[in-house]
């Protein structure tokens, strides 16, 4: 067995600071019918639907503010089947059997495909609204990723955590999730241990909790286990992105799966706090080399960009867009599009001498692939389809900082977001959604299907706990 396997099938507690299992207190803290742990786009949606049946409901976040990757998102929601699309759920379910290599679950792909739209139209029904036209955002091959009309993630957490706080759910921040309490014979889950301020209560959950925790992107010691090609790399997570819940569940017996698969994704340098794309519509931008060549179609697959953008010279490549582009981004995106210009490490140039001389790359080249990129109308290139947008001055670039940004693997759940143990057996009382689910996406995950997909188990979590 290779180094990497052998690490890989060893428990993830086994690298983690140990506790004792905890014994169920005799008197509990408190109580609630439902716990649900992280309060992202899967926590919020558990604890409303949960709400909404007449359940108590407690959230339990270990941030000091609620949204977690959900509010960090670009917000893009991926749903097929919407009136005006030809784009079915069974096209969408299709594109991520394809994409996932047969290594996620078809009854969940389909289960997730088929509750997008009606998802969609619930989180409209909460007051959130999006722009009435679809995008088709890179790594996916239809027009199906609706944008918020609020900035990026903010929408869904404004929706969601306001609903929440209606129908009554408990949300408390700067409570950390240490430990569950299970029944070790029947491994059913009683509650859990919650860390605030350096003490810990008791918190028992009659029907069961909802792992919502998101992924481990944020963990350095997991993505050397899993990913150790990938661990020297920056990451665009939440601080929260730890896999607190990875752990717990491997501890109450739960299946881990899929854990190698880190989704990687172009980004920008470590030096600004702000998260800045100018690669998200890859129908309207170019990737070129330090050459000054263009090495790879646009339109790839997010394993595919990331791995051939690694394999250029030194690791160096730059995306350029035109000025329409950049004006036409959410407005958050466009403000940190705007630093970073001013911070020096995005660059705008009124034609194509000048960007060859910002981003120092041969300016003979550069304008060669350039007027290559965009000849013809609508034709194709040999590396891909034309890019008439790269015509239109002023032109942006930015240096490609490849980051970490979504770990695919986790939990193995079922139709209900009941978690699974290693024979396929539900663990009795414990549920999950959102990233922390490892039976999803498989090797690649469709941009559009994170936010989409944390939302939709969530609420199933919630209707079925
Ligand atoms: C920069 C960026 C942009 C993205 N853009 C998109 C996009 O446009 N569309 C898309 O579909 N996907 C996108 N994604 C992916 C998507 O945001 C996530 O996959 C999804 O939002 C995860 O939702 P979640 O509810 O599972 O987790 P999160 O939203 O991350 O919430 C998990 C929460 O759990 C908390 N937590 C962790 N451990 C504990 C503990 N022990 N106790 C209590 N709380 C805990 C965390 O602090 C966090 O707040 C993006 C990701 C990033 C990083």
């Amino acid at each position: 067995m290779k180094r990497r396997a052998l690490l890989a099938a060893m428990p993830l507690l086994a690298a983690m600071p140990m506790r004792v299992l905890a014994s169920a207190p005799e008197i509990w803290d408190r109580q609630y019918d439902v716990v649900v742990l992280g309060s992202g786009g899967a926590g919020l949606a558990a604890a409303l639907s949960a709400a909404a049946r007449g359940l108590t409901v407690a959230v339990f976040e270990k941030n000091a503010r609620i949204g977690g990757d959900t509010l960090n998102s670009s917000g893009f929601f991926n749903a097929a089947g919407l009136s005006g699309t030809k784009d079915k759920p069974i096209d969408h379910a299709r594109e991520m059997i394809e994409l996932g290599e047969g290594l996620n679950d078809p009854e969940l792909v389909r289960i997730f495909t088929e509750n997008c739209p009606g998802t969609f139209k619930w989180l409209q029904s909460l007051g959130m609204q999006f722009e009435d036209k679809p995008y088709k955002i890179y790594g996916t091959k239809e027009f199906r990723s609706y944008r918020p009309n609020r900035p990026r993630g903010t929408g869904y957490i404004h929706a969601l955590g306001e609903a929440s706080l209606k129908a009554g759910v408990s949300i408390e921040l700067g409570c950390t999730a240490v430990d569950i309490y299970h029944v070790p014979e029947t491994r059913q889950v009683l509650g859990v241990l919650i860390e605030k301020d350096g003490r810990s209560f008791s918190v028992r959950a009659r029907r069961g909790i909802v792992l919502a925790t998101g992924g481990f992107g944020a963990n350095a010691e997991m993505l050397r286990r899993y990913a150790p090609e990938l661990s020297a790399l920056q990451h665009d997570s939440t601080p929260g992105a730890t896999g607190d819940g990875h752990r717990l569940a491997e501890r109450a017996g739960a299946d881990l799966v899929n854990m190698q698969f880190v989704e990687i994704v172009p980004g920008g340098p470590v030096s600004i706090p702000y998260v800045i794309r100018l690669d998200i519509y890859p129908d309207r931008m170019v990737m070129v080399n330090a050459r000054g060549e263009r090495f790879v179609d646009e339109r790839s697959d997010r394993k595919t960009l990331g791995e051939a953008i690694l394999a250029q010279p030194g690791g160096i490549a730059y995306t350029i867009t035109d000025n329409e582009t950049v004006s036409s981004s959410d407005i958050l995106d466009q403000k940190y599009l705007h630093q970073a210009r001013h911070a020096g490490v995005v660059v705008r140039a009124r034609n194509w001498a000048e960007l060859a001389e910002k981003l120092s790359v041969p300016r003979h080249a550069l304008e060669r692939t350039l007027a290559r990129a965009c000849a013809g109308r609508t034709g194709q290139t040999s590396e891909g389809p034309c890019r008439r947008i790269v015509r239109r001055a002023p032109f942006w670039a930015q240096k490609i900082e490849l980051h970490i940004h979504v770990t695919l693997g986790g939990v193995r759940i079922n139709s209900k977001a009941q978690v699974l143990d290693k024979n396929g057996v539900p663990i009795s009382g414990l549920y999950a959604a959102g990233e922390i689910v490892g039976n999803l996406h498989g090797a690649v995950r469709l941009g559009g299907n994170g936010v989409s997909s944390a939302v939709v188990f969530g609420r199933i979590a919630g209707e079925n706990i």
